[in-house]
């Protein structure tokens, strides 16, 4: 296992058969899932800062409306992605993310104005037309493009090809501390009727265990929630005492007084082993999970990164859609495939 490199291929030792590409078009560049790529259906994509008209310290092509931008170069970026795509005629929906475990169903009312139905609850005439704050997007409409805007955290994309149901996460550290994943999964289960076991992961760029050195709260907090959360951290390779001193601190007396460390080691958190070990309890086979092995951090060259380039900086976006038209599914077959009837119909005429 190596960290810090900059042109690591494999940091989970076993995953790394490196099932995405980099598709270079029209200037742009985005990564894509090669088993996903297969979906004629599916649009999806993980962008990178490649290409765009955004100016430092977003330079490159800012996807999200971080305030370091001009609003006009953001949705310049936008259009020209989505066109080379080949998804300009989608209607996008996003959420304001707040790293929780609220996920929503998005469908069209008869006015075609997206709806967020917030997902676990009966339909009720208050689903609101203006993107809610969460971090889960799910729906089984053609011509909706989830999104989720991301500069460190964790993008998931969960693709159920047999259903045609597409949903997309957001997933920072205090999200898969609420497991946001997990609750996706079921959510699709739930709600569409999809099997997890014949669910496609993907999981996209973000900061790695090689640079996401977190505080003792985290570490704790992650020990509180997952009896495997031990697997969730990594100790840095410059400090290979880290380790073991971090699982020793004191705790009850452990230390005898004044005999305990000054200060605790650092510890790095593996995003992906949390993503994996949600997916997998929520009954989607690991063989099905792709993951993505860039580092937001390790390559600020590719990607904005919020840790390595502080605040000041912009947004990658993932995208799952599903194609309407000859390319797609122009009526979707399954019986549980819109839980909000044909859009929002309680919306009609308003
Ligand atoms: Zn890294």
């Amino acid at each position: 296992m190596q960290y810090g490199g900059k042109q690591r291929l494999c940091y989970i030792p076993g995953l790394g058969g490196q099932p995405f590409k980099i598709v270079f078009r029209g200037g742009l560049a985005w990564i894509e899932a090669l088993r996903l790529s297969k979906v004629p259906w599916l649009v999806h994509a993980f962008s990178t800062r490649q290409g765009g008209r955004s100016h430092s310290p977003c330079a490159g092509l800012n996807l999200g409306s971080s305030g370091w931008d001009r609003r006009e170069l953001v949705e310049l970026n936008r259009r020209r992605s989505l066109r080379q795509l080949d998804a300009a005629d989608f209607v996008l929906a996003s959420l304001r993310q707040i790293h929780s475990s609220h996920a929503y169903m998005l469908a069209r009312d008869g006015a075609g104005q997206l709806c967020y139905q917030p997902s676990g609850v009966a339909l009720t005439e208050q689903a609101p037309t203006s993107p809610p704050a969460g971090d889960g997007l799910l729906t089984a409409e053609a011509g909706i493009l989830l999104t989720v805007r991301i500069a460190d955290c964790l993008p998931v994309l969960l693709v159920d090809a047999h259903r045609r149901v597409v949903a997309a996460v957001h997933a920072g550290w205090r999200g898969a501390l609420a497991r946001v994943i997990e609750k996706a999964v079921g959510d699709m289960h739930r709600v569409f009727g999809s099997h997890p076991g014949q669910l496609m992961a993907a999981l996209g760029p973000s900061i790695r265990a090689c640079c996401y050195e977190v505080g003792e709260e985290v570490v704790e907090a992650f020990h509180g929630q997952f009896v495997r959360a031990d697997q969730f951290f990594r100790t840095p390779p410059h400090r290979p005492e880290a380790a073991t001193q971090r699982r020793s601190i004191p705790f009850l007396g452990a230390y005898p007084p004044g005999h305990a460390p000054q200060q605790g080691p650092a510890a790095h958190l593996d995003l992906v082993a949390v993503a994996l070990d949600q997916l997998a309890r929520a009954g989607v086979k690991l063989s099905n999970a792709l993951i993505a092995d860039y580092c937001t951090a390790c390559r600020t060259d590719l990607f904005f990164s919020h840790r390595k380039e502080g605040e000041r900086t912009g947004r990658q976006m993932a995208v799952v859609g599903i194609r309407p038209g000859k390319r797609g599914s122009p009526t979707n077959t399954n019986p549980q495939a819109s839980p909000l009837g044909r859009g929002c119909p309680r919306y009609e005429g308003r």
